[in-house]
């Protein structure tokens, strides 16, 4: 398996960010760089061959792992930003979190309409977060042409709330 090396690199943090959750923790993966090579062939795998045009990546781990994978695949990031952080006119999506609420943005002239996207992230949990990712894609007007998540927590469902007609990836299921 390619991704033995990887995976077994994942910490779990009890208790983290509250008491109750283990916290998947993908430092470790990113700091090896062998280790950093295959999860980012993990993402990329199903969507050699595709045009792709731009990443969409959530803030902030999203960024880490969107933009080598956006190379690895030919194509350009656009980071989805927490409220905020983005210059000029923006598009905003609000969202509930495994812990918590929030926001994300994105600049309204980021992409033109019609550009073929690949959303991705470092974790699915509840999915609250890709169906952000979801409306502001759909806001942007560009074609979602797949999901590629480096871990699933599958226990959490989340995959059962994409809303999308593009296959949702994952590099892992826990
Ligand atoms: P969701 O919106 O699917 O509930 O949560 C996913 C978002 O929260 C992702 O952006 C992800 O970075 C973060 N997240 C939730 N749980 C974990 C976790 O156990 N480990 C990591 N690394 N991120 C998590």
């Amino acid at each position: 398996m390619t991704n033995s090396h990887w995976t077994r690199l994942i910490r779990d943090v009890p208790g983290f960010p509250k008491p109750g959750i283990v916290f998947k923790d993908i430092m470790p993966v990113l700091a090896d760089a062998a280790a950093f090579d295959d999860a980012i062939e993990a993402l990329a795998a199903p969507w050699h061959g595709i045009r792709i045009d731009a990443v969409l990546a959530m803030e902030a781990r999203g960024f880490l792992l969107g933009t080598p994978l956006a190379r690895a695949l030919g194509a350009g990031i656009v980071p989805l930003r927490k409220p905020g952080k983005l210059p000029g006119r923006v598009f905003t999506q609000a969202y509930a979190l495994e812990y918590g609420e929030d926001a994300l943005q994105v600049q309204a002239d980021a992409l033109p309409p019609g550009a073929r996207v690949l959303l991705a992230d470092d974790v699915l949990a509840t999915g609250g977060t890709l169906l952000a990712a979801h409306g502001l894609a759909k806001q942007l007007q560009v074609e979602v042409v797949g999901v590629s998540m480096l871990i699933e927590l599958g226990f959490l469902n989340g995959r059962a709330r994409w809303d999308g007609d593009a296959p949702l990836h994952a590099a892992l299921v826990i």
